[in-house]
């Protein structure tokens, strides 16, 4: 019918995901990300890393790009792996850039259904908040000191997205290199200076979405019927373990402690390594 046509449907292949990992976690959390999520978004899912991980290649098939930034958990080195992204999706010609850490867990069709209610060619900038004010940046400039500068930023955690038409207008800031001249100005991370460009700079506001989670909000208090509807998960690390999802079904805690494949096997239960519905 007109009715359902009237909406230019969007497809999972219109979406370039980032994550952003290092070296010494692909054995620990890209395994589990391969195994999961990205198993159903190949083709679109870019993996950014600062080392050679040939095994890693030949056993997930996986896009992975070594962005031969520093593997320091430096400003520098974050924000140097944050332009490389840029640049891949810019040269992509994808619709949406979405950006996740190697702890998330996308729920792919919630992010479709979430980005299809918008236009790729408006400007469009979503994430979840991580304070509840904007941040004050000190902005350098070239004569005397600094001026202050207010804006919001999403959480790299929590993951966040943004649409070709927005990113383009980023470029003088974010693509070949400018990003880390950007981030250096206000010396702020990577999620940061991302905001900074959208909101200070361009004057585009972020978009606020509760629908994104990273592990600095307790994680137990999501409505387990309301996971599902969800459209990043993450756990917590070392400090937290025990902030993950509330989440039963296919796996223990013990087997499966960041509650990832218990997700898996709920939004796709015909997976192999899903446990089998018994029928009595
Ligand atoms: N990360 C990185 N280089 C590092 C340490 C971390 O690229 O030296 C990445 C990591 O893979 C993850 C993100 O940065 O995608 C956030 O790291 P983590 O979850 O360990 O810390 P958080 O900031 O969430 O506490
Ligand atoms: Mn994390």
């Amino acid at each position: 019918s007109p009715r359902s046509r009237s909406k230019d449907s969007l497809d999972l292949r219109d979406i370039f995901i980032a994550i952003k990992t290092t070296r010494k976690y692909h054995k620990s959390r890209l395994q589990l990300l391969a195994q999961t999520w990205v198993s159903k978004a190949k083709e679109q899912t870019f993996i950014f890393t600062d080392g050679k991980d040939k095994e890693l290649r030949l056993k997930t098939g996986l896009n992975i790009i070594n962005t031969n930034c520093s593997a320091a958990h430096t400003r520098q080195a974050l924000c140097c792996k944050m332009s490389v992204e840029y640049d891949k999706f810019i040269e992509s010609q994808k619709k949406w850039f979405c950006h996740v850490d190697d702890d998330n867990y996308v729920i792919l069709p919630g992010l479709l259904e979430l980005l299809s209610s918008y236009s790729h060619t408006q400007d469009v900038y979503l994430g979840r908040p991580s304070l509840d004010h904007p941040i004050e940046a000190a902005e350098r400039v070239k004569s005397d000191g600094s001026v202050s500068v207010k804006f919001w930023f999403a959480t790299g955690g929590a993951g966040f997205c943004i649409s070709r038409g927005l990113a383009l207008k980023m470029s003088p800031w974010a693509s070949l290199g400018n990003f880390i001249t950007t981030a250096e100005k206000i010396r702020l991370p990577d999620d940061c200076t991302i905001g900074y460009i959208i909101e200070a700079l361009l004057e585009v506001p972020l978009t606020h979405t509760g629908l994104f989670h990273s592990h600095l909000e307790n994680l137990l208090r999501l409505p387990t019927n309301n996971i599902l509807k969800q459209v990043t998960l993450s756990y917590g690390g070392f400090e937290n373990r025990r902030n993950v999802v509330s989440v039963g079904g296919a796996f223990s805690l013990a087997e499966d402690p960041s509650r990832f494949k218990t997700v898996h096997c709920l939004l796709y239960p015909d997976t192999d390594w899903c446990p089998r519905k018994t029928h009595h």
